[in-house]
């Protein structure tokens, strides 16, 4: 049987390397619908100045994140820098939708296409592009958040995940920020009017 939209149950995933706009686009898409939360991961790498514990990261020691991933806390969960960690928690998704709100994640590649396959049709699933490796090292540097080891590394990974684009149901290329926007925003309102399976019967 299929339910019409009401909006509980639903999660909407971008994915795109470190510097595509990804972020940026996720929290405008939080403007526009005021039902989604963004899924506060946990990470062990170190704060930047500008991120708050609780709301950017639950930002932990490497000892309490194993910890919890011994005790099954995380939905997903990676190294996605040499010896730094992140993850989803399950209880935070769990909280976003027992709420009755739309869960959003931000996340890299290898955890994304590990959160779409557990939600199925559930999740709106979008990888964010850069306009290119050049375009992606200027704005890391201009960002100005990274050292040059940690920068090289991102680009590193960024190559790779570029790759891995065509896993996502949906792509956009963000050359235009307001375009890339607007494009994002189109795809969600989409999915919302869009009926989904019944997510009981889709367990
Ligand atoms: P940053 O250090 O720039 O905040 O994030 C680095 C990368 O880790 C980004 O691609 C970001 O989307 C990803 N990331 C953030 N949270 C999670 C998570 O919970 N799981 C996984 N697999 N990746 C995450």
């Amino acid at each position: 049987m299929k339910t019409n939209p009401s909006f509980s149950h639903r999660l909407v995933l971008f994915c795109g390397p470190s510097g595509s706009g990804k972020t940026t686009i996720v929290h405008h898409l939080m403007k526009v619908f005021p039902s989604m939360r963004f899924s506060i991961s946990a990470t062990t790498r170190p704060r930047r100045d500008n991120e708050v514990n609780g709301r950017d990261y639950f930002f932990l020691t490497e000892s309490d994140f194993r910890s919890r991933l011994g005790n099954g806390d995380f939905l997903e969960s990676e190294e996605v820098y040499p010896g730094r960690f992140y993850g989803t928690l399950k209880e935070e998704v769990d909280r976003i939708l027992d709420d009755g709100n739309i869960a959003l994640f931000d996340v890299d590649v290898v955890g994304g296409l590990q959160i779409k396959k557990h939600f199925g049709p559930r999740l709106l699933d979008v990888f964010v592009m850069p306009p290119s490796i050049d375009e992606l090292h200027r704005r890391l540097v201009t960002r100005a958040t990274e050292t040059e080891d940690s920068l090289m590394r991102r680009l590193g990974k960024a190559e790779k995940e570029m790759q891995s684009a065509f896993r996502f149901s949906h792509v956009i290329v963000n050359s235009d920020l307001d375009k890339a926007q607007a494009e994002a925003e189109q795809l969600v309102r989409q999915f919302l009017a869009d009926e989904i399976p019944d997510p009981e019967e889709a367990e």
